[in-house]
């Protein structure tokens, strides 16, 4: 029997974690969660999740444990999106879309979601002007990223192109940069108002706010 270890506050599971990466007993066997999104559900619920006024939710590399959830909520208009849709075949509808050009009309977004995408994106910041663009006025962002905080800069490097020298200078064979503790100014470049909602697992809210 298992032992009744852990408990997924998403899908419910009561029992043993599994390994991943060099992490011992972190994501949940049922629905795939890791620590980070254990965190941001309940941040996610308060926020939106069980909305009973329509909105239109885009979600960039939808992970499977928020994605059963949010088919489960009728009132949410959802558009699960990726660059690489083969990736997310647990997902109904995935529509291919490149962050740094959202096939999507200014102004029609309610909610976007972008946890660990920027890292990979060479042109962050116009992916980041894009999610403005699309958003409604009052519309929120929700972003997060892996941010080293013994970094006061971000550092970024376009000359290391190679896996080897991607791991060994930004933590992961497709990462692009190492986000630093300037982070936030990248979102605030586009007009977004910024709060880090969870300091932790750096979940930022960005919100539009037209003058
Ligand atoms: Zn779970």
């Amino acid at each position: 029997m298992a032992e009744m270890k852990n408990h997924c506050p998403i899908c419910d599971y009561k029992g043993v974690f599994n390994n991943f990466r060099d992490r011992k007993e972190v994501r949940c066997p049922e629905c795939g969660s890791l620590e980070r999104h254990r965190a941001f559900y309940f941040t996610y619920k308060n926020e939106f999740l069980n909305t009973k006024k329509t909105l239109t939710l885009l979600h960039f590399a939808p992970e499977k444990c928020f994605v059963d959830l949010i088919y489960k909520n009728e009132n949410i208009n959802y558009i699960p999106v990726d660059i690489d849709c083969q990736r997310y075949k647990y997902v109904q509808n995935i529509k291919k879309m490149d962050a740094t050009s959202i096939d999507i009309a200014d102004n029609t977004i309610d909610v976007l979601i972008a946890n660990h995408l920027l890292e990979h994106i060479p042109d962050d910041i116009k992916a980041i002007k894009e999610f403005h663009r699309v958003l409604k006025n009052n519309g929120k962002a929700y972003i997060s990223i892996p941010l080293n905080k013994d970094l006061d800069e971000t550092f970024e490097d376009d000359t290391i192109v190679t896996e080897e020298e991607r791991l060994l200078f930004f933590g992961q064979k497709d990462h692009v940069r190492s986000y630093g503790k300037d982070f936030p100014k990248r979102l605030e470049s586009v007009d977004f108002t910024v709060k880090h909602l969870n300091v932790e697992r750096n979940l930022f809210v960005c919100q539009k706010t037209n003058t």
